[in-house]
């Protein structure tokens, strides 16, 4: 099994081989260098539920049993993160704390997806007339919410980066066959042009996930260009998605024990959508 611990938004911290302010692939100046630093396969993870143990791949409640992908980066078990799951799972969360603490998490979900696109060398000038070996995108970049929970996820997104092009698909489980179905999508007709984040914060069986990537693929993006961002993941959903796409990535900022006979993720946190929104019945 192996989960990629990747490393919190912010300066890599683990590897110094270069100390001017230039080389990819160096921290010396901030310059991205991938997934890991301090935390690559290492002292990360932990449990929801417990002590933070330092344990590589447990999920929600405990030990990972299944066998999860490598292309699946699992946010820093860091003891804040834990706090903010503690809000949000929690069954009497109001509303306004549901919507901002989700959102802080989102939030570094985005950050650590976005280190996964590709980079290319960027100098500019600094005020004091130096100048800084940086990086940029080097590819578009277009944010592709599944609606409606991940219009959650689109809004952080917006806020994180205002020009970013935005497309949508909504898809829904038909109530005769079970199946998922592809109701209604809008992406940019140069998709195929662009990373793509692929945002719905819940994956749980993997259906939607599985029929949103193939939207995606049948407009031309390749699966090596898109990045799934979910809050919460079951294993049965990560292995349904990698059975059929291996090299699509994944990030997500918890993995949860089971599913349910309801296809609710274990311990969970309910309907996310109908939680973030307010249409959930009041407790
Ligand atoms: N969708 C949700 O909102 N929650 C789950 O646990 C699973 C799917």
């Amino acid at each position: 099994m192996t989960i990629t611990a990747t490393q919190a938004p912010g300066p890599v911290s683990s590897t110094v081989d270069d100390t001017s302010n230039g080389a990819v692939g160096s921290t010396g100046n901030g310059a991205v260098s991938g997934t890991g630093g301090s935390t690559a396969n290492g002292a990360v993870s932990g449990t929801a539920n417990g002590a933070v143990s330092g344990t590589v791949g447990s999920t929600a409640n405990g030990p990972l049993t299944g066998t999860v992908h490598e292309n699946v980066h699992l946010l820093p078990q860091t003891r804040q993160l834990r706090a903010l799951h503690t809000v949000i799972r929690d069954r009497h969360a109001a509303l306004d704390r549901f919507v901002t603490t989700s959102g802080r998490i989102i939030r570094q979900l985005i950050e650590t997806a976005l280190d996964l696109l590709p980079y290319e060398p960027l100098d500019v000038q600094t005020p004091v007339g130096r100048t800084y070996h940086g990086l940029r995108p080097a590819r578009p970049i277009c944010g592709v919410p599944v609606v409606r929970a991940g219009e959650s996820m689109e809004h952080e997104l917006r806020v994180m980066s205002p020009g970013v092009r935005i497309g949508k698909i909504l898809i829904q489980r038909d109530k005769v066959t079970k199946l998922p179905r592809l109701y209604y999508s809008a992406l940019p007709a140069d998709i195929d042009r662009h990373s793509v984040l692929l945002l719905d914060p819940m994956l749980a069986t993997g259906g939607t996930a599985l029929a949103a990537v193939q939207v995606l693929l049948d407009h031309g993006v390749a699966e090596d260009d898109i990045v799934f961002v979910a809050l919460l993941a079951a294993p049965e959903g990560i292995a349904a998605v990698h059975a059929r796409h291996p090299n699509l990535r994944i990030v997500t900022s918890a993995i949860e024990e089971r599913l349910n006979e309801n296809a609710y993720m274990i311990p969970g946190i309910g309907d996310f959508g109908d939680r973030y929104f307010g249409t959930d019945v009041p407790r």
